[in-house]
């Protein structure tokens, strides 16, 4: 994470959270749409560290290599970076901790930041669900993105609507089609399947 030297006002950081096991092509076009279109000096993809809320529902893939897939799949990107914050916190991850922590750090570089969360709609239903939700809302701006399936926005959040072309992929599919020995090129990028081969995920 950097931070551009600026005269207009504090930074605009959009802080892209999720578990990206893997990160797919839906996670790349929405960070890229939502980058320009808000005009954000950067995009944070947070991994991370432990997704309670997914806790006990499946065997989730450590953090460092979760962190190590989002960094290939960056690599040609530019003003979106990935950040292991939430794996230096450590334990389960609350974005609220998050947020005070990447409010410091650009404190730190001589910035004033203002966070802007990012969520597909599917996770925008189920904001008021999240930790210390309450003193969240007064710190950050939601910006919540279409996703097939997905619900409305959780009541009391101050929120933009950013639309974007559909796509319906999921880390869940691709997670089971490598499992059934099906092809998920063009799912997500080829050094990202480079590196789920190397390591090995997903396939028992
Ligand atoms: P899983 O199936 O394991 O839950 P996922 O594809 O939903 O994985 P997450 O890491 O859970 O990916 O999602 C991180 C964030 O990205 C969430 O805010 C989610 O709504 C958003 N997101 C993921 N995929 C898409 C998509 N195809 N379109 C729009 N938003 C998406
Ligand atoms: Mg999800």
């Amino acid at each position: 994470m950097a931070g551009s030297a600026t005269d207009k006002g504090p930074l605009k950081i959009g802080l892209f959270g999720g578990t990206f096991d893997p990160p797919h092509i839906g996670h790349l076009v929405l960070a890229d749409q939502v980058k320009h279109i808000v005009e954000l000096d950067e995009l944070v993809f947070m991994v991370a560290n432990n997704p309670w809320q997914k806790e006990g529902t499946r065997k989730i893939t450590d953090a460092k290599t979760r962190v190590a897939l989002a960094t290939v799949a960056l690599e040609a990107a530019e003003g979106i970076s990935v950040s292991d914050l939430e794996l230096q916190i450590g334990g389960d991850s609350f974005t609220i901790n998050t947020v005070v922590a990447l409010k410091q750090h650009y404190a730190d570089l001589g910035h004033e930041a203002s966070i802007h969360v990012i969520v597909g709609s599917d996770a925008a239903a189920g904001l008021n669900t999240w930790h210390e939700h309450e003193r969240l809302r007064e710190m950050v701006e939601i910006i919540v993105v279409n996703r097939p399936g997905g619900h409305g926005v959780a009541p009391g959040w101050r929120t933009r609507h950013i639309g974007i072309p559909p796509l319906d992929i999921s880390s869940t599919q691709i997670r089971a089609s490598i499992r059934a020995g099906r092809s998920v090129r063009y799912l997500t990028l080829d050094p990202v399947i480079e590196a789920i081969d190397k390591f090995g995920l997903y396939r028992d």
